[in-house]
């Protein structure tokens, strides 16, 4: 099945508002396995109107229309649908008592406009406002469904979830009902490599759809299985993660839809691993997102920002000499500033990060996007380094990325303290 969505306003085309009911719309739909074949916005002009309908009508199952219907005079979306598809408008009476009920119980000035909000397109089915007073409707034109609901957000959320969905639900049955649906996330490819990682899967044949999603450092891979039983559902969507899972496999860090500190998170709290963070370039970001999640207390002791080389010097017990020989950017300093932290703060653990985030500060043997990171436990103490090849911004994420990936690893190939 697929639905085409109309937004109307002029207010969305001259940008001063952001579509958002599309975009709502658009996943409400798509969540029930239903396709959206476009998404148009347009202003209040009944032409436009007109032409955006008869555009979406041939391509489309079902149109899903938002505003326009409220009482002024640049409200005219049912009047455009009347003449578009050449039908008279009538009063609903119903509609029209319900209105004036309102106006009523709030004591509020009965201005003739607002009958304007009772008069549908011949035909129309009457979809209810529970938060408003503008109705809105449904017509049918040759087998196609024409819905029109208002485009305050928070009714079009009601309506779309209380009005639209179960007609739709009710006209398309679906024989394919149940889902299972499985997040993969990746770190360390492009969104076009894993593309091409996969392009030999046929997912069509798998019975599963896919969607790439980039959330930059990471890409992240979502399959959709819907069949006519759950056990079928989730079958198919285990063959299709397989598949995957047999190319990406050294690019796979989750299956779910947990960020990266959360699940580094939850690994340190099972672990009863404590952990304290010294970080150069990173400016604060890894300690920032370890306390995103909730309940980091019982994990994370302490973050420092030791940007200068005094601050490393003075707070870490980093030796001069080391930062004069091999440069604050090195390997060496890095090993030093995790033991410094970690013995510092007496936690199990000390992470440390420093690098160059550009855009200057680079030089050939360590160009912008080197970034070396450390982390010391009691026995050892492990160094990365790579170079990244981003702007300022990114390294810096793309930088306490690679340091919780880092945490990740280590808290993986550690037997767990409470066993
Ligand atoms: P009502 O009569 O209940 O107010 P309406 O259908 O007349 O509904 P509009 O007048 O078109 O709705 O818009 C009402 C409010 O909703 C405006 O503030 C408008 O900016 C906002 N709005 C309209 N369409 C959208 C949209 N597609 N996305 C986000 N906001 C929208
Ligand atoms: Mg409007």
């Amino acid at each position: 099945m697929k639905i085409g969505i109309l937004t109307i306003g002029n207010e969305l085309i001259s940008g001063r508002t952001a579509d958002t009911n599309s975009s709502f719309i658009a996943r409400k739909i798509n969540q029930q396995g239903w396709r959206v074949e476009a998404i148009m916005s347009v202003g209040d002009d009944f032409e436009a109107i007109e032409n955006r309908l008869n555009y979406l009508l041939p391509l489309t199952d079902a149109i899903i229309c938002t505003g326009g219907l409220g009482p002024t005079a640049d409200d005219i979306t049912s009047a455009a649908i009347a003449q578009a598809f050449e039908l008279p408008l009538y009063t609903d009476e119903n509609v029209l008592n319900y209105i004036k009920e309102i106006f009523t119980k709030y004591n509020l000035r009965w201005i003739e406009n607002n009958a304007k909000q009772a008069m549908f397109p011949q035909g129309a089915e009457i979809i209810a406002n529970p938060v408003g007073t503008a109705a809105g409707f449904v017509l049918n034109i040759k087998g196609k469904l024409i819905f029109v609901i208002p485009g305050v957000p928070a009714e079009t959320i009601r309506m779309m979830t209380e009005g639209v969905l179960p007609v739709l639900r009710r006209c398309f049955p679906q024989n394919e009902q149940y889902s299972a649906k499985q997040t993969i996330k990746t770190f360390g490819l492009s969104e076009a490599a894993v593309d091409d990682s996969l392009k030999d899967i046929d997912f069509n044949a798998l019975d599963v759809s896919i969607g790439f999603y980039p959330v930059f450092p990471e890409n992240h891979l979502v399959i959709i299985s819907r069949r006519k039983t759950l056990v079928e559902a989730q079958r198919k969507l285990k063959l299709a993660q397989d598949e995957i899972t047999k190319r990406l496999e050294k690019y796979i860090f989750h299956y779910g839809e947990e960020t990266l500190e959360e699940i580094v998170a939850t690994l340190l709290i099972e672990r009863k691993m404590t952990l304290a963070v010294a970080e150069s370039c990173t400016g604060g970001l890894i300690s920032n997102r370890l306390t995103d999640v909730a309940g980091s207390s019982a994990f994370f002791e302490r973050g420092i920002v030791t940007y200068s080389n005094a601050a490393k010097i003075k707070l870490l017990g980093v030796p001069v000499d080391v930062i004069e020989k091999y440069g604050a950017v090195s390997e060496e300093t890095a090993r030093l500033m995790a033991e410094g932290v970690r013995k510092l703060s007496g936690t199990d653990l000390g992470l440390s990060s420093t690098g160059i985030a550009g855009p200057t500060g680079g030089s050939p043997d360590k160009p912008v996007g080197t970034i070396y990171l450390a982390l010391s436990d009691s026995t050892q103490t492990l160094c990365r380094h790579y170079a990244f090849r981003w702007d300022r911004k990114r390294n810096k994420h793309v930088f306490s990325e690679a340091a919780l990936m880092m945490l990740k690893d280590y808290c993986e190939t550690q037997i767990s303290k409470t066993k």
